[in-house]
Parts: C-alpha cells; structure tokens; sequence
C-alpha cells in the first residue's frame, strides 16, 4: 500500500517541473515507507550514509518541495520540529507523549464543528486539526 501511494506520488512529481534527484526519491521512499510523521532531522539520519553530502538543509527544502506539489503535510508544533505526514487524505492523529510517535486513525470529518466556529466566532473557518494523546503500546509495554 505504501508502496501504491509512492508510485503515485512519483508520477504526480513526473507532471510538475520538479527534477526527480537520487536524494529526492530516497527523501520520498522514505516518507511513504515510514509512515511515522518523520521530522526532517529524522529523514536525515536516516539517509545521511547513503548520501554522506546531504545536509538536513537540503532535506527540508525538499520536503518544502513536495510540500508545494501537495504530495506531504506539514504538521507544525510551535517550537519544536514540524513533522511530515505522506498521507494527505483526511485523518487525525493520536500522539504518544512518552515517545512522540504520530498514528493515524480514521474518523468522520468533524465538519460541524468548522461550521459552529464560524458561525460563533465570524471566523472564515478553513480547516481543523485535533489530536488525541496518550501512551503508545510500545510505551505501556517498557512501563511494566
Ligand atoms: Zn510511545
Ligand atoms: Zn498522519
């Protein structure tokens, strides 16, 4: 599955005028492979040997790249690194707070609340984000 959406991504690449590079498709494998809302720093680390003169620079524009093409979200978290999600259809997010670890999960879209808040705050209302958070299983595991 990973895999399919990697493959669609790339082609969606093919239609832009963004050059596909060697470090650019191992930046985008990587992505999709992890699912794991990597930060770019974690990206790095995870490629650095493979490409000994790429700088965590050069990943993030990267991913600022297939951030414009629509092809990964950027999660921001005010001062702390943004982390970078490969699935852009809807979904939410349970966050482990032990160890940081980012799960999707599947849930009607909560679209009257978008429309509550405008019609309360006269907001132009865009989008909405919520996130769960608690212990990972992993993290309850090493617990016991
Ligand atoms: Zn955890
Ligand atoms: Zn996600």
């Amino acid at each position: 599955m990973a895999n399919h959406r990697l493959e669609e991504a790339l082609q969606s690449l093919k239609s832009t005028r963004v050059r596909m590079t060697p470090q650019r498709h191992a930046i985008l494998e990587f992505l999709f492979d992890a699912e794991s809302h990597p930060t770019a720093d974690d990206i790095y680390k995870a490629l650095e040997g493979k490409f000994p003169n790429m700088s965590v620079a050069t990943v993030y524009n990267n991913l600022r790249v297939f951030k414009e093409a629509g092809l990964v979200r950027e999660l921001t978290y005010g001062d702390s690194s943004s982390r970078f999600d490969s699935n852009t259809s809807d979904h939410y997010h349970v966050i482990c707070e032990d160890c940081g670890k980012i799960v999707d999960f599947h849930y009607p879209g909560l679209n009257e609340v978008e429309t509550l808040a405008a019609h309360v705050t006269d907001f132009n209302v865009k989008n909405h984000r919520m996130e769960i958070y608690g212990t990972c299983p992993d993290c309850q595991k090493h617990k016991h």
